[in-house]
């Protein structure tokens, strides 16, 4: 394909990137074209980012991935960046299946809340989460979490879950145990978008592609109230924000499995993006990368 002028300019831009930035990405030619009309922010190995590109996106169609192909994405980034909900149209769009790891360690909360444990008490946890046996109803969609055989999705999301979840991730027996059960989970289910804090770091270190979505703190608590609000919660903005604040510092602070940007993902600052601007930007990546 001729390069158009808006190719040109985009290769332009990446050639200017600094070294370490395009060895990161390993920016190609076919994807610097696919990836023209997108705003994308790269990730280098501190987990700096640099703005690569903005424009607007136009409204394409949306192909699937062919079925026989194998492929794990990974989705990290903090609290509030609306990784579920990409997450989620993301794996639709491509025809692959969606985990959310988040949903289960907001069950270890939860049961630990409602089966009366000491949060302190870190092997009771353990114990009794191993026990709930958590997996997935993959019929639903999304799928929905079950623990002791009963589906607990309508407890996972209340502001006791929230605030207990992030001191429960912190254990590492805990930890080893959800990594485990993830792994198992991307047996069965080979075409996986999954979406977490440690996904392309820690759980799927080789997957084929690796997002890692940020913004900022004032939106993404803005964006957790409007979900609050429309899951019939009530919510108060200042609390969010300092929730959302206290996770970040947990979840990037622990010593295992902490929220980070994996090496060699594409970091996209979603605080603004419209929603189908950030699935477009990751589908598009993902077809540029599987097309290579
Ligand atoms: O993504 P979500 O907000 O549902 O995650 C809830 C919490 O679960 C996070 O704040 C984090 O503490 C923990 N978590 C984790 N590792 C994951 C997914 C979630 O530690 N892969």
């Amino acid at each position: 394909m001729p390069p158009t002028s808006e190719t040109q300019a985009s290769q332009d831009r990446a050639a200017s990137l600094p070294f370490e930035l395009m060895e990161v990405v390993s920016v190609s030619r076919s994807e610097i074209e696919v990836c023209a009309d997108l705003e994308r922010v790269v990730c280098d190995r501190d987990g700096a980012v640099a703005t690569l590109d903005r424009a607007t996106l136009d409204d394409t169609a949306m192909p699937k991935l062919p079925r026989d192909q194998s492929i794990v994405i990974t989705i990290d980034g903090p609290a509030g960046t609306g990784k579920s909900s990409v997450a989620r149209s993301l794996a639709k769009a491509l025809g692959l299946d969606f985990l959310d790891t988040g949903a289960m360690y907001r069950a270890a909360a939860a049961i630990t809340i409602d089966h009366k444990i000491d949060p302190s008490d870190s092997d009771a946890i353990v114990r009794e989460t191993v026990k709930g046996d958590l997996h997935f109803d993959w019929t639903r969609d999304p799928p929905t979490i079950l623990a002791f055989g009963s589906p607990i999705d309508h407890r996972i999301r209340a502001p006791d879950v929230a605030e207990l979840v992030s001191p429960i991730a912190t254990i590492r027996a805990l930890r080893e145990h959800m990594v485990k059960k993830q792994r198992i989970i991307a047996q069965q289910h080979p075409r996986l978008v999954t979406e977490g804090r440690d996904q392309g770091s820690v759980v799927f270190p080789d997957a084929a592609v690796k997002f890692y979505l940020d913004a900022s703190p004032e939106v993404r608590a803005r964006r957790r109230a409007e979900q609050l609000v429309a899951s019939g919660h009530s919510a108060d903005l200042g609390s969010i924000t300092a929730e959302i604040l206290d996770r970040d510092r947990r979840d990037s602070s622990r010593a295992d499995g902490p929220l980070m940007c994996p090496s060699n993902a594409i970091c996209v600052d979603t605080s603004d993006l419209t929603f189908d601007q950030v699935v477009k930007t990751l589908h598009r990546h993902v077809l540029a990368v599987v097309g290579r």
